[in-house]
């Protein structure tokens, strides 16, 4: 195989055999082929009338809830291979003509109606880093879950709601689905709406009074209660507005729980690594698994990621984004 792996500021290029491809680029680029992982904002862009995009049917129609028509989509292409990152719902990597590997964001634990990314055996691979630092280590789900549920089960016992809180989509699905025995639950609209999609597409989720309607009903007064709601920090006027009229307690879920300082800094009751990422140990194994002969690292601690590849015998390159005048061949 003859082509070359592009660095730019605008997602990864890669030429191969005479075909310009392009993973999940930040805006509208000029390409053969353009891959788009899944339906978290920063991953879709509207692109020009006649591009092709290769996509999941999940990420096309979550897309599209969120007011973003990526266009012309398809789902399958003669050597190309979507699999399935465990992610969110819908989130593909990339697999390219068996050889080279792109796993978009990657969670290899399942979690609820998730199951684990898929790793494949490759030449290449391109392994997002988010948490590719030696201190994000994750706990098993069912200990946060316990934990989560005793904290819970505690605030009830004394007539405290309680505020879940995720990214809208992905990670707030998750949470609607593991905590569904509470009662009762409301659910943000900007949560409510994914879910709906959620549902739409096969995923049975519970049907939760959404907030505002909670609110005009008067049911808030009625305590305790859970609402699930985005990921804001403690210090903005919603989540202020809970806690001093209805004396609510946070909880946070995402990987940076692991940083001491980010409870804190996000004014946070408590926070869990609940995440929709692999921890540090598991994209080591992943790397593992896949056997590439060559491996590049991509967003979040890309370069503590290759240079920890690298003590362990890969040959690893970290992509920077900025970096734009890297060009790899193979
Ligand atoms: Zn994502």
């Amino acid at each position: 195989m003859t082509g070359n792996i592009i660095d730019s500021d605008n997602g990864v290029l890669i030429r191969y055999n005479d075909m310009k491809i392009a993973l999940d680029p930040l805006k509208v680029i000029d390409a053969d082929l353009i891959f788009v992982s899944h339906a978290h904002i920063d991953h879709i862009h509207p692109q020009k009338d006649d591009a092709i995009i290769l996509t999941s049917e999940e990420t096309d129609l979550l897309a599209k809830r969120r007011g973003i028509d990526l266009g012309k989509t398809v789902q399958e292409l003669n050597g190309f291979e979507l699999i399935d990152s465990g992610h969110i719902l819908g989130s593909r990597g990339l697999l390219i003509d068996g050889k080279i590997f792109y796993t978009g964001d990657l969670a290899t634990r399942s979690r609820a109606f998730l199951n684990k990314g898929k790793s494949v055996k490759c030449d290449i691979l391109i392994i997002e880093s988010t948490y590719g630092k030696n201190n994000f280590h994750f706990p098993p789900l069912e200990k946060i879950l316990d934990e989560v549920n005793k904290i819970i089960s505690n605030l009830f016992s004394r007539g405290i709601p309680v505020v879940l809180m995720g990214y809208p989509l992905g990670k707030a699905q998750v949470l609607s689905y593991l905590f569904s025995s509470w009662n009762p639950i409301y659910v943000h609209e900007s949560v409510q709406k994914m879910n709906e999609a959620y549902s739409q597409l096969g995923i049975k989720l519970r049907d939760f009074i959404p907030y505002h309607e909670a609110f005009e009903k008067d049911l808030l007064k009625r305590r305790p209660w859970i609402l699930i709601a985005p990921l804001w920090s403690g210090r903005t006027n919603f989540v202020k507005g809970l806690k001093r009229r209805y004396n609510a307690v946070t909880i946070a879920f995402s990987g940076w729980s692991v940083e001491p300082s980010y409870k804190y800094a996000m004014s946070f009751d408590y926070s869990f690594p609940l995440s929709d990422h692999c921890d540090f140990d598991e994209l080591i194994k992943f790397v593992k698994d896949c056997e590439p002969k060559k491996v590049y690292t991509i967003h979040g601690f890309s370069s503590e990621l290759a240079s920890y590849l690298r003590k362990l015998g890969y040959d690893a390159t970290p992509l920077l984004g900025s970096q734009k005048s890297l060009e790899e061949s193979f």
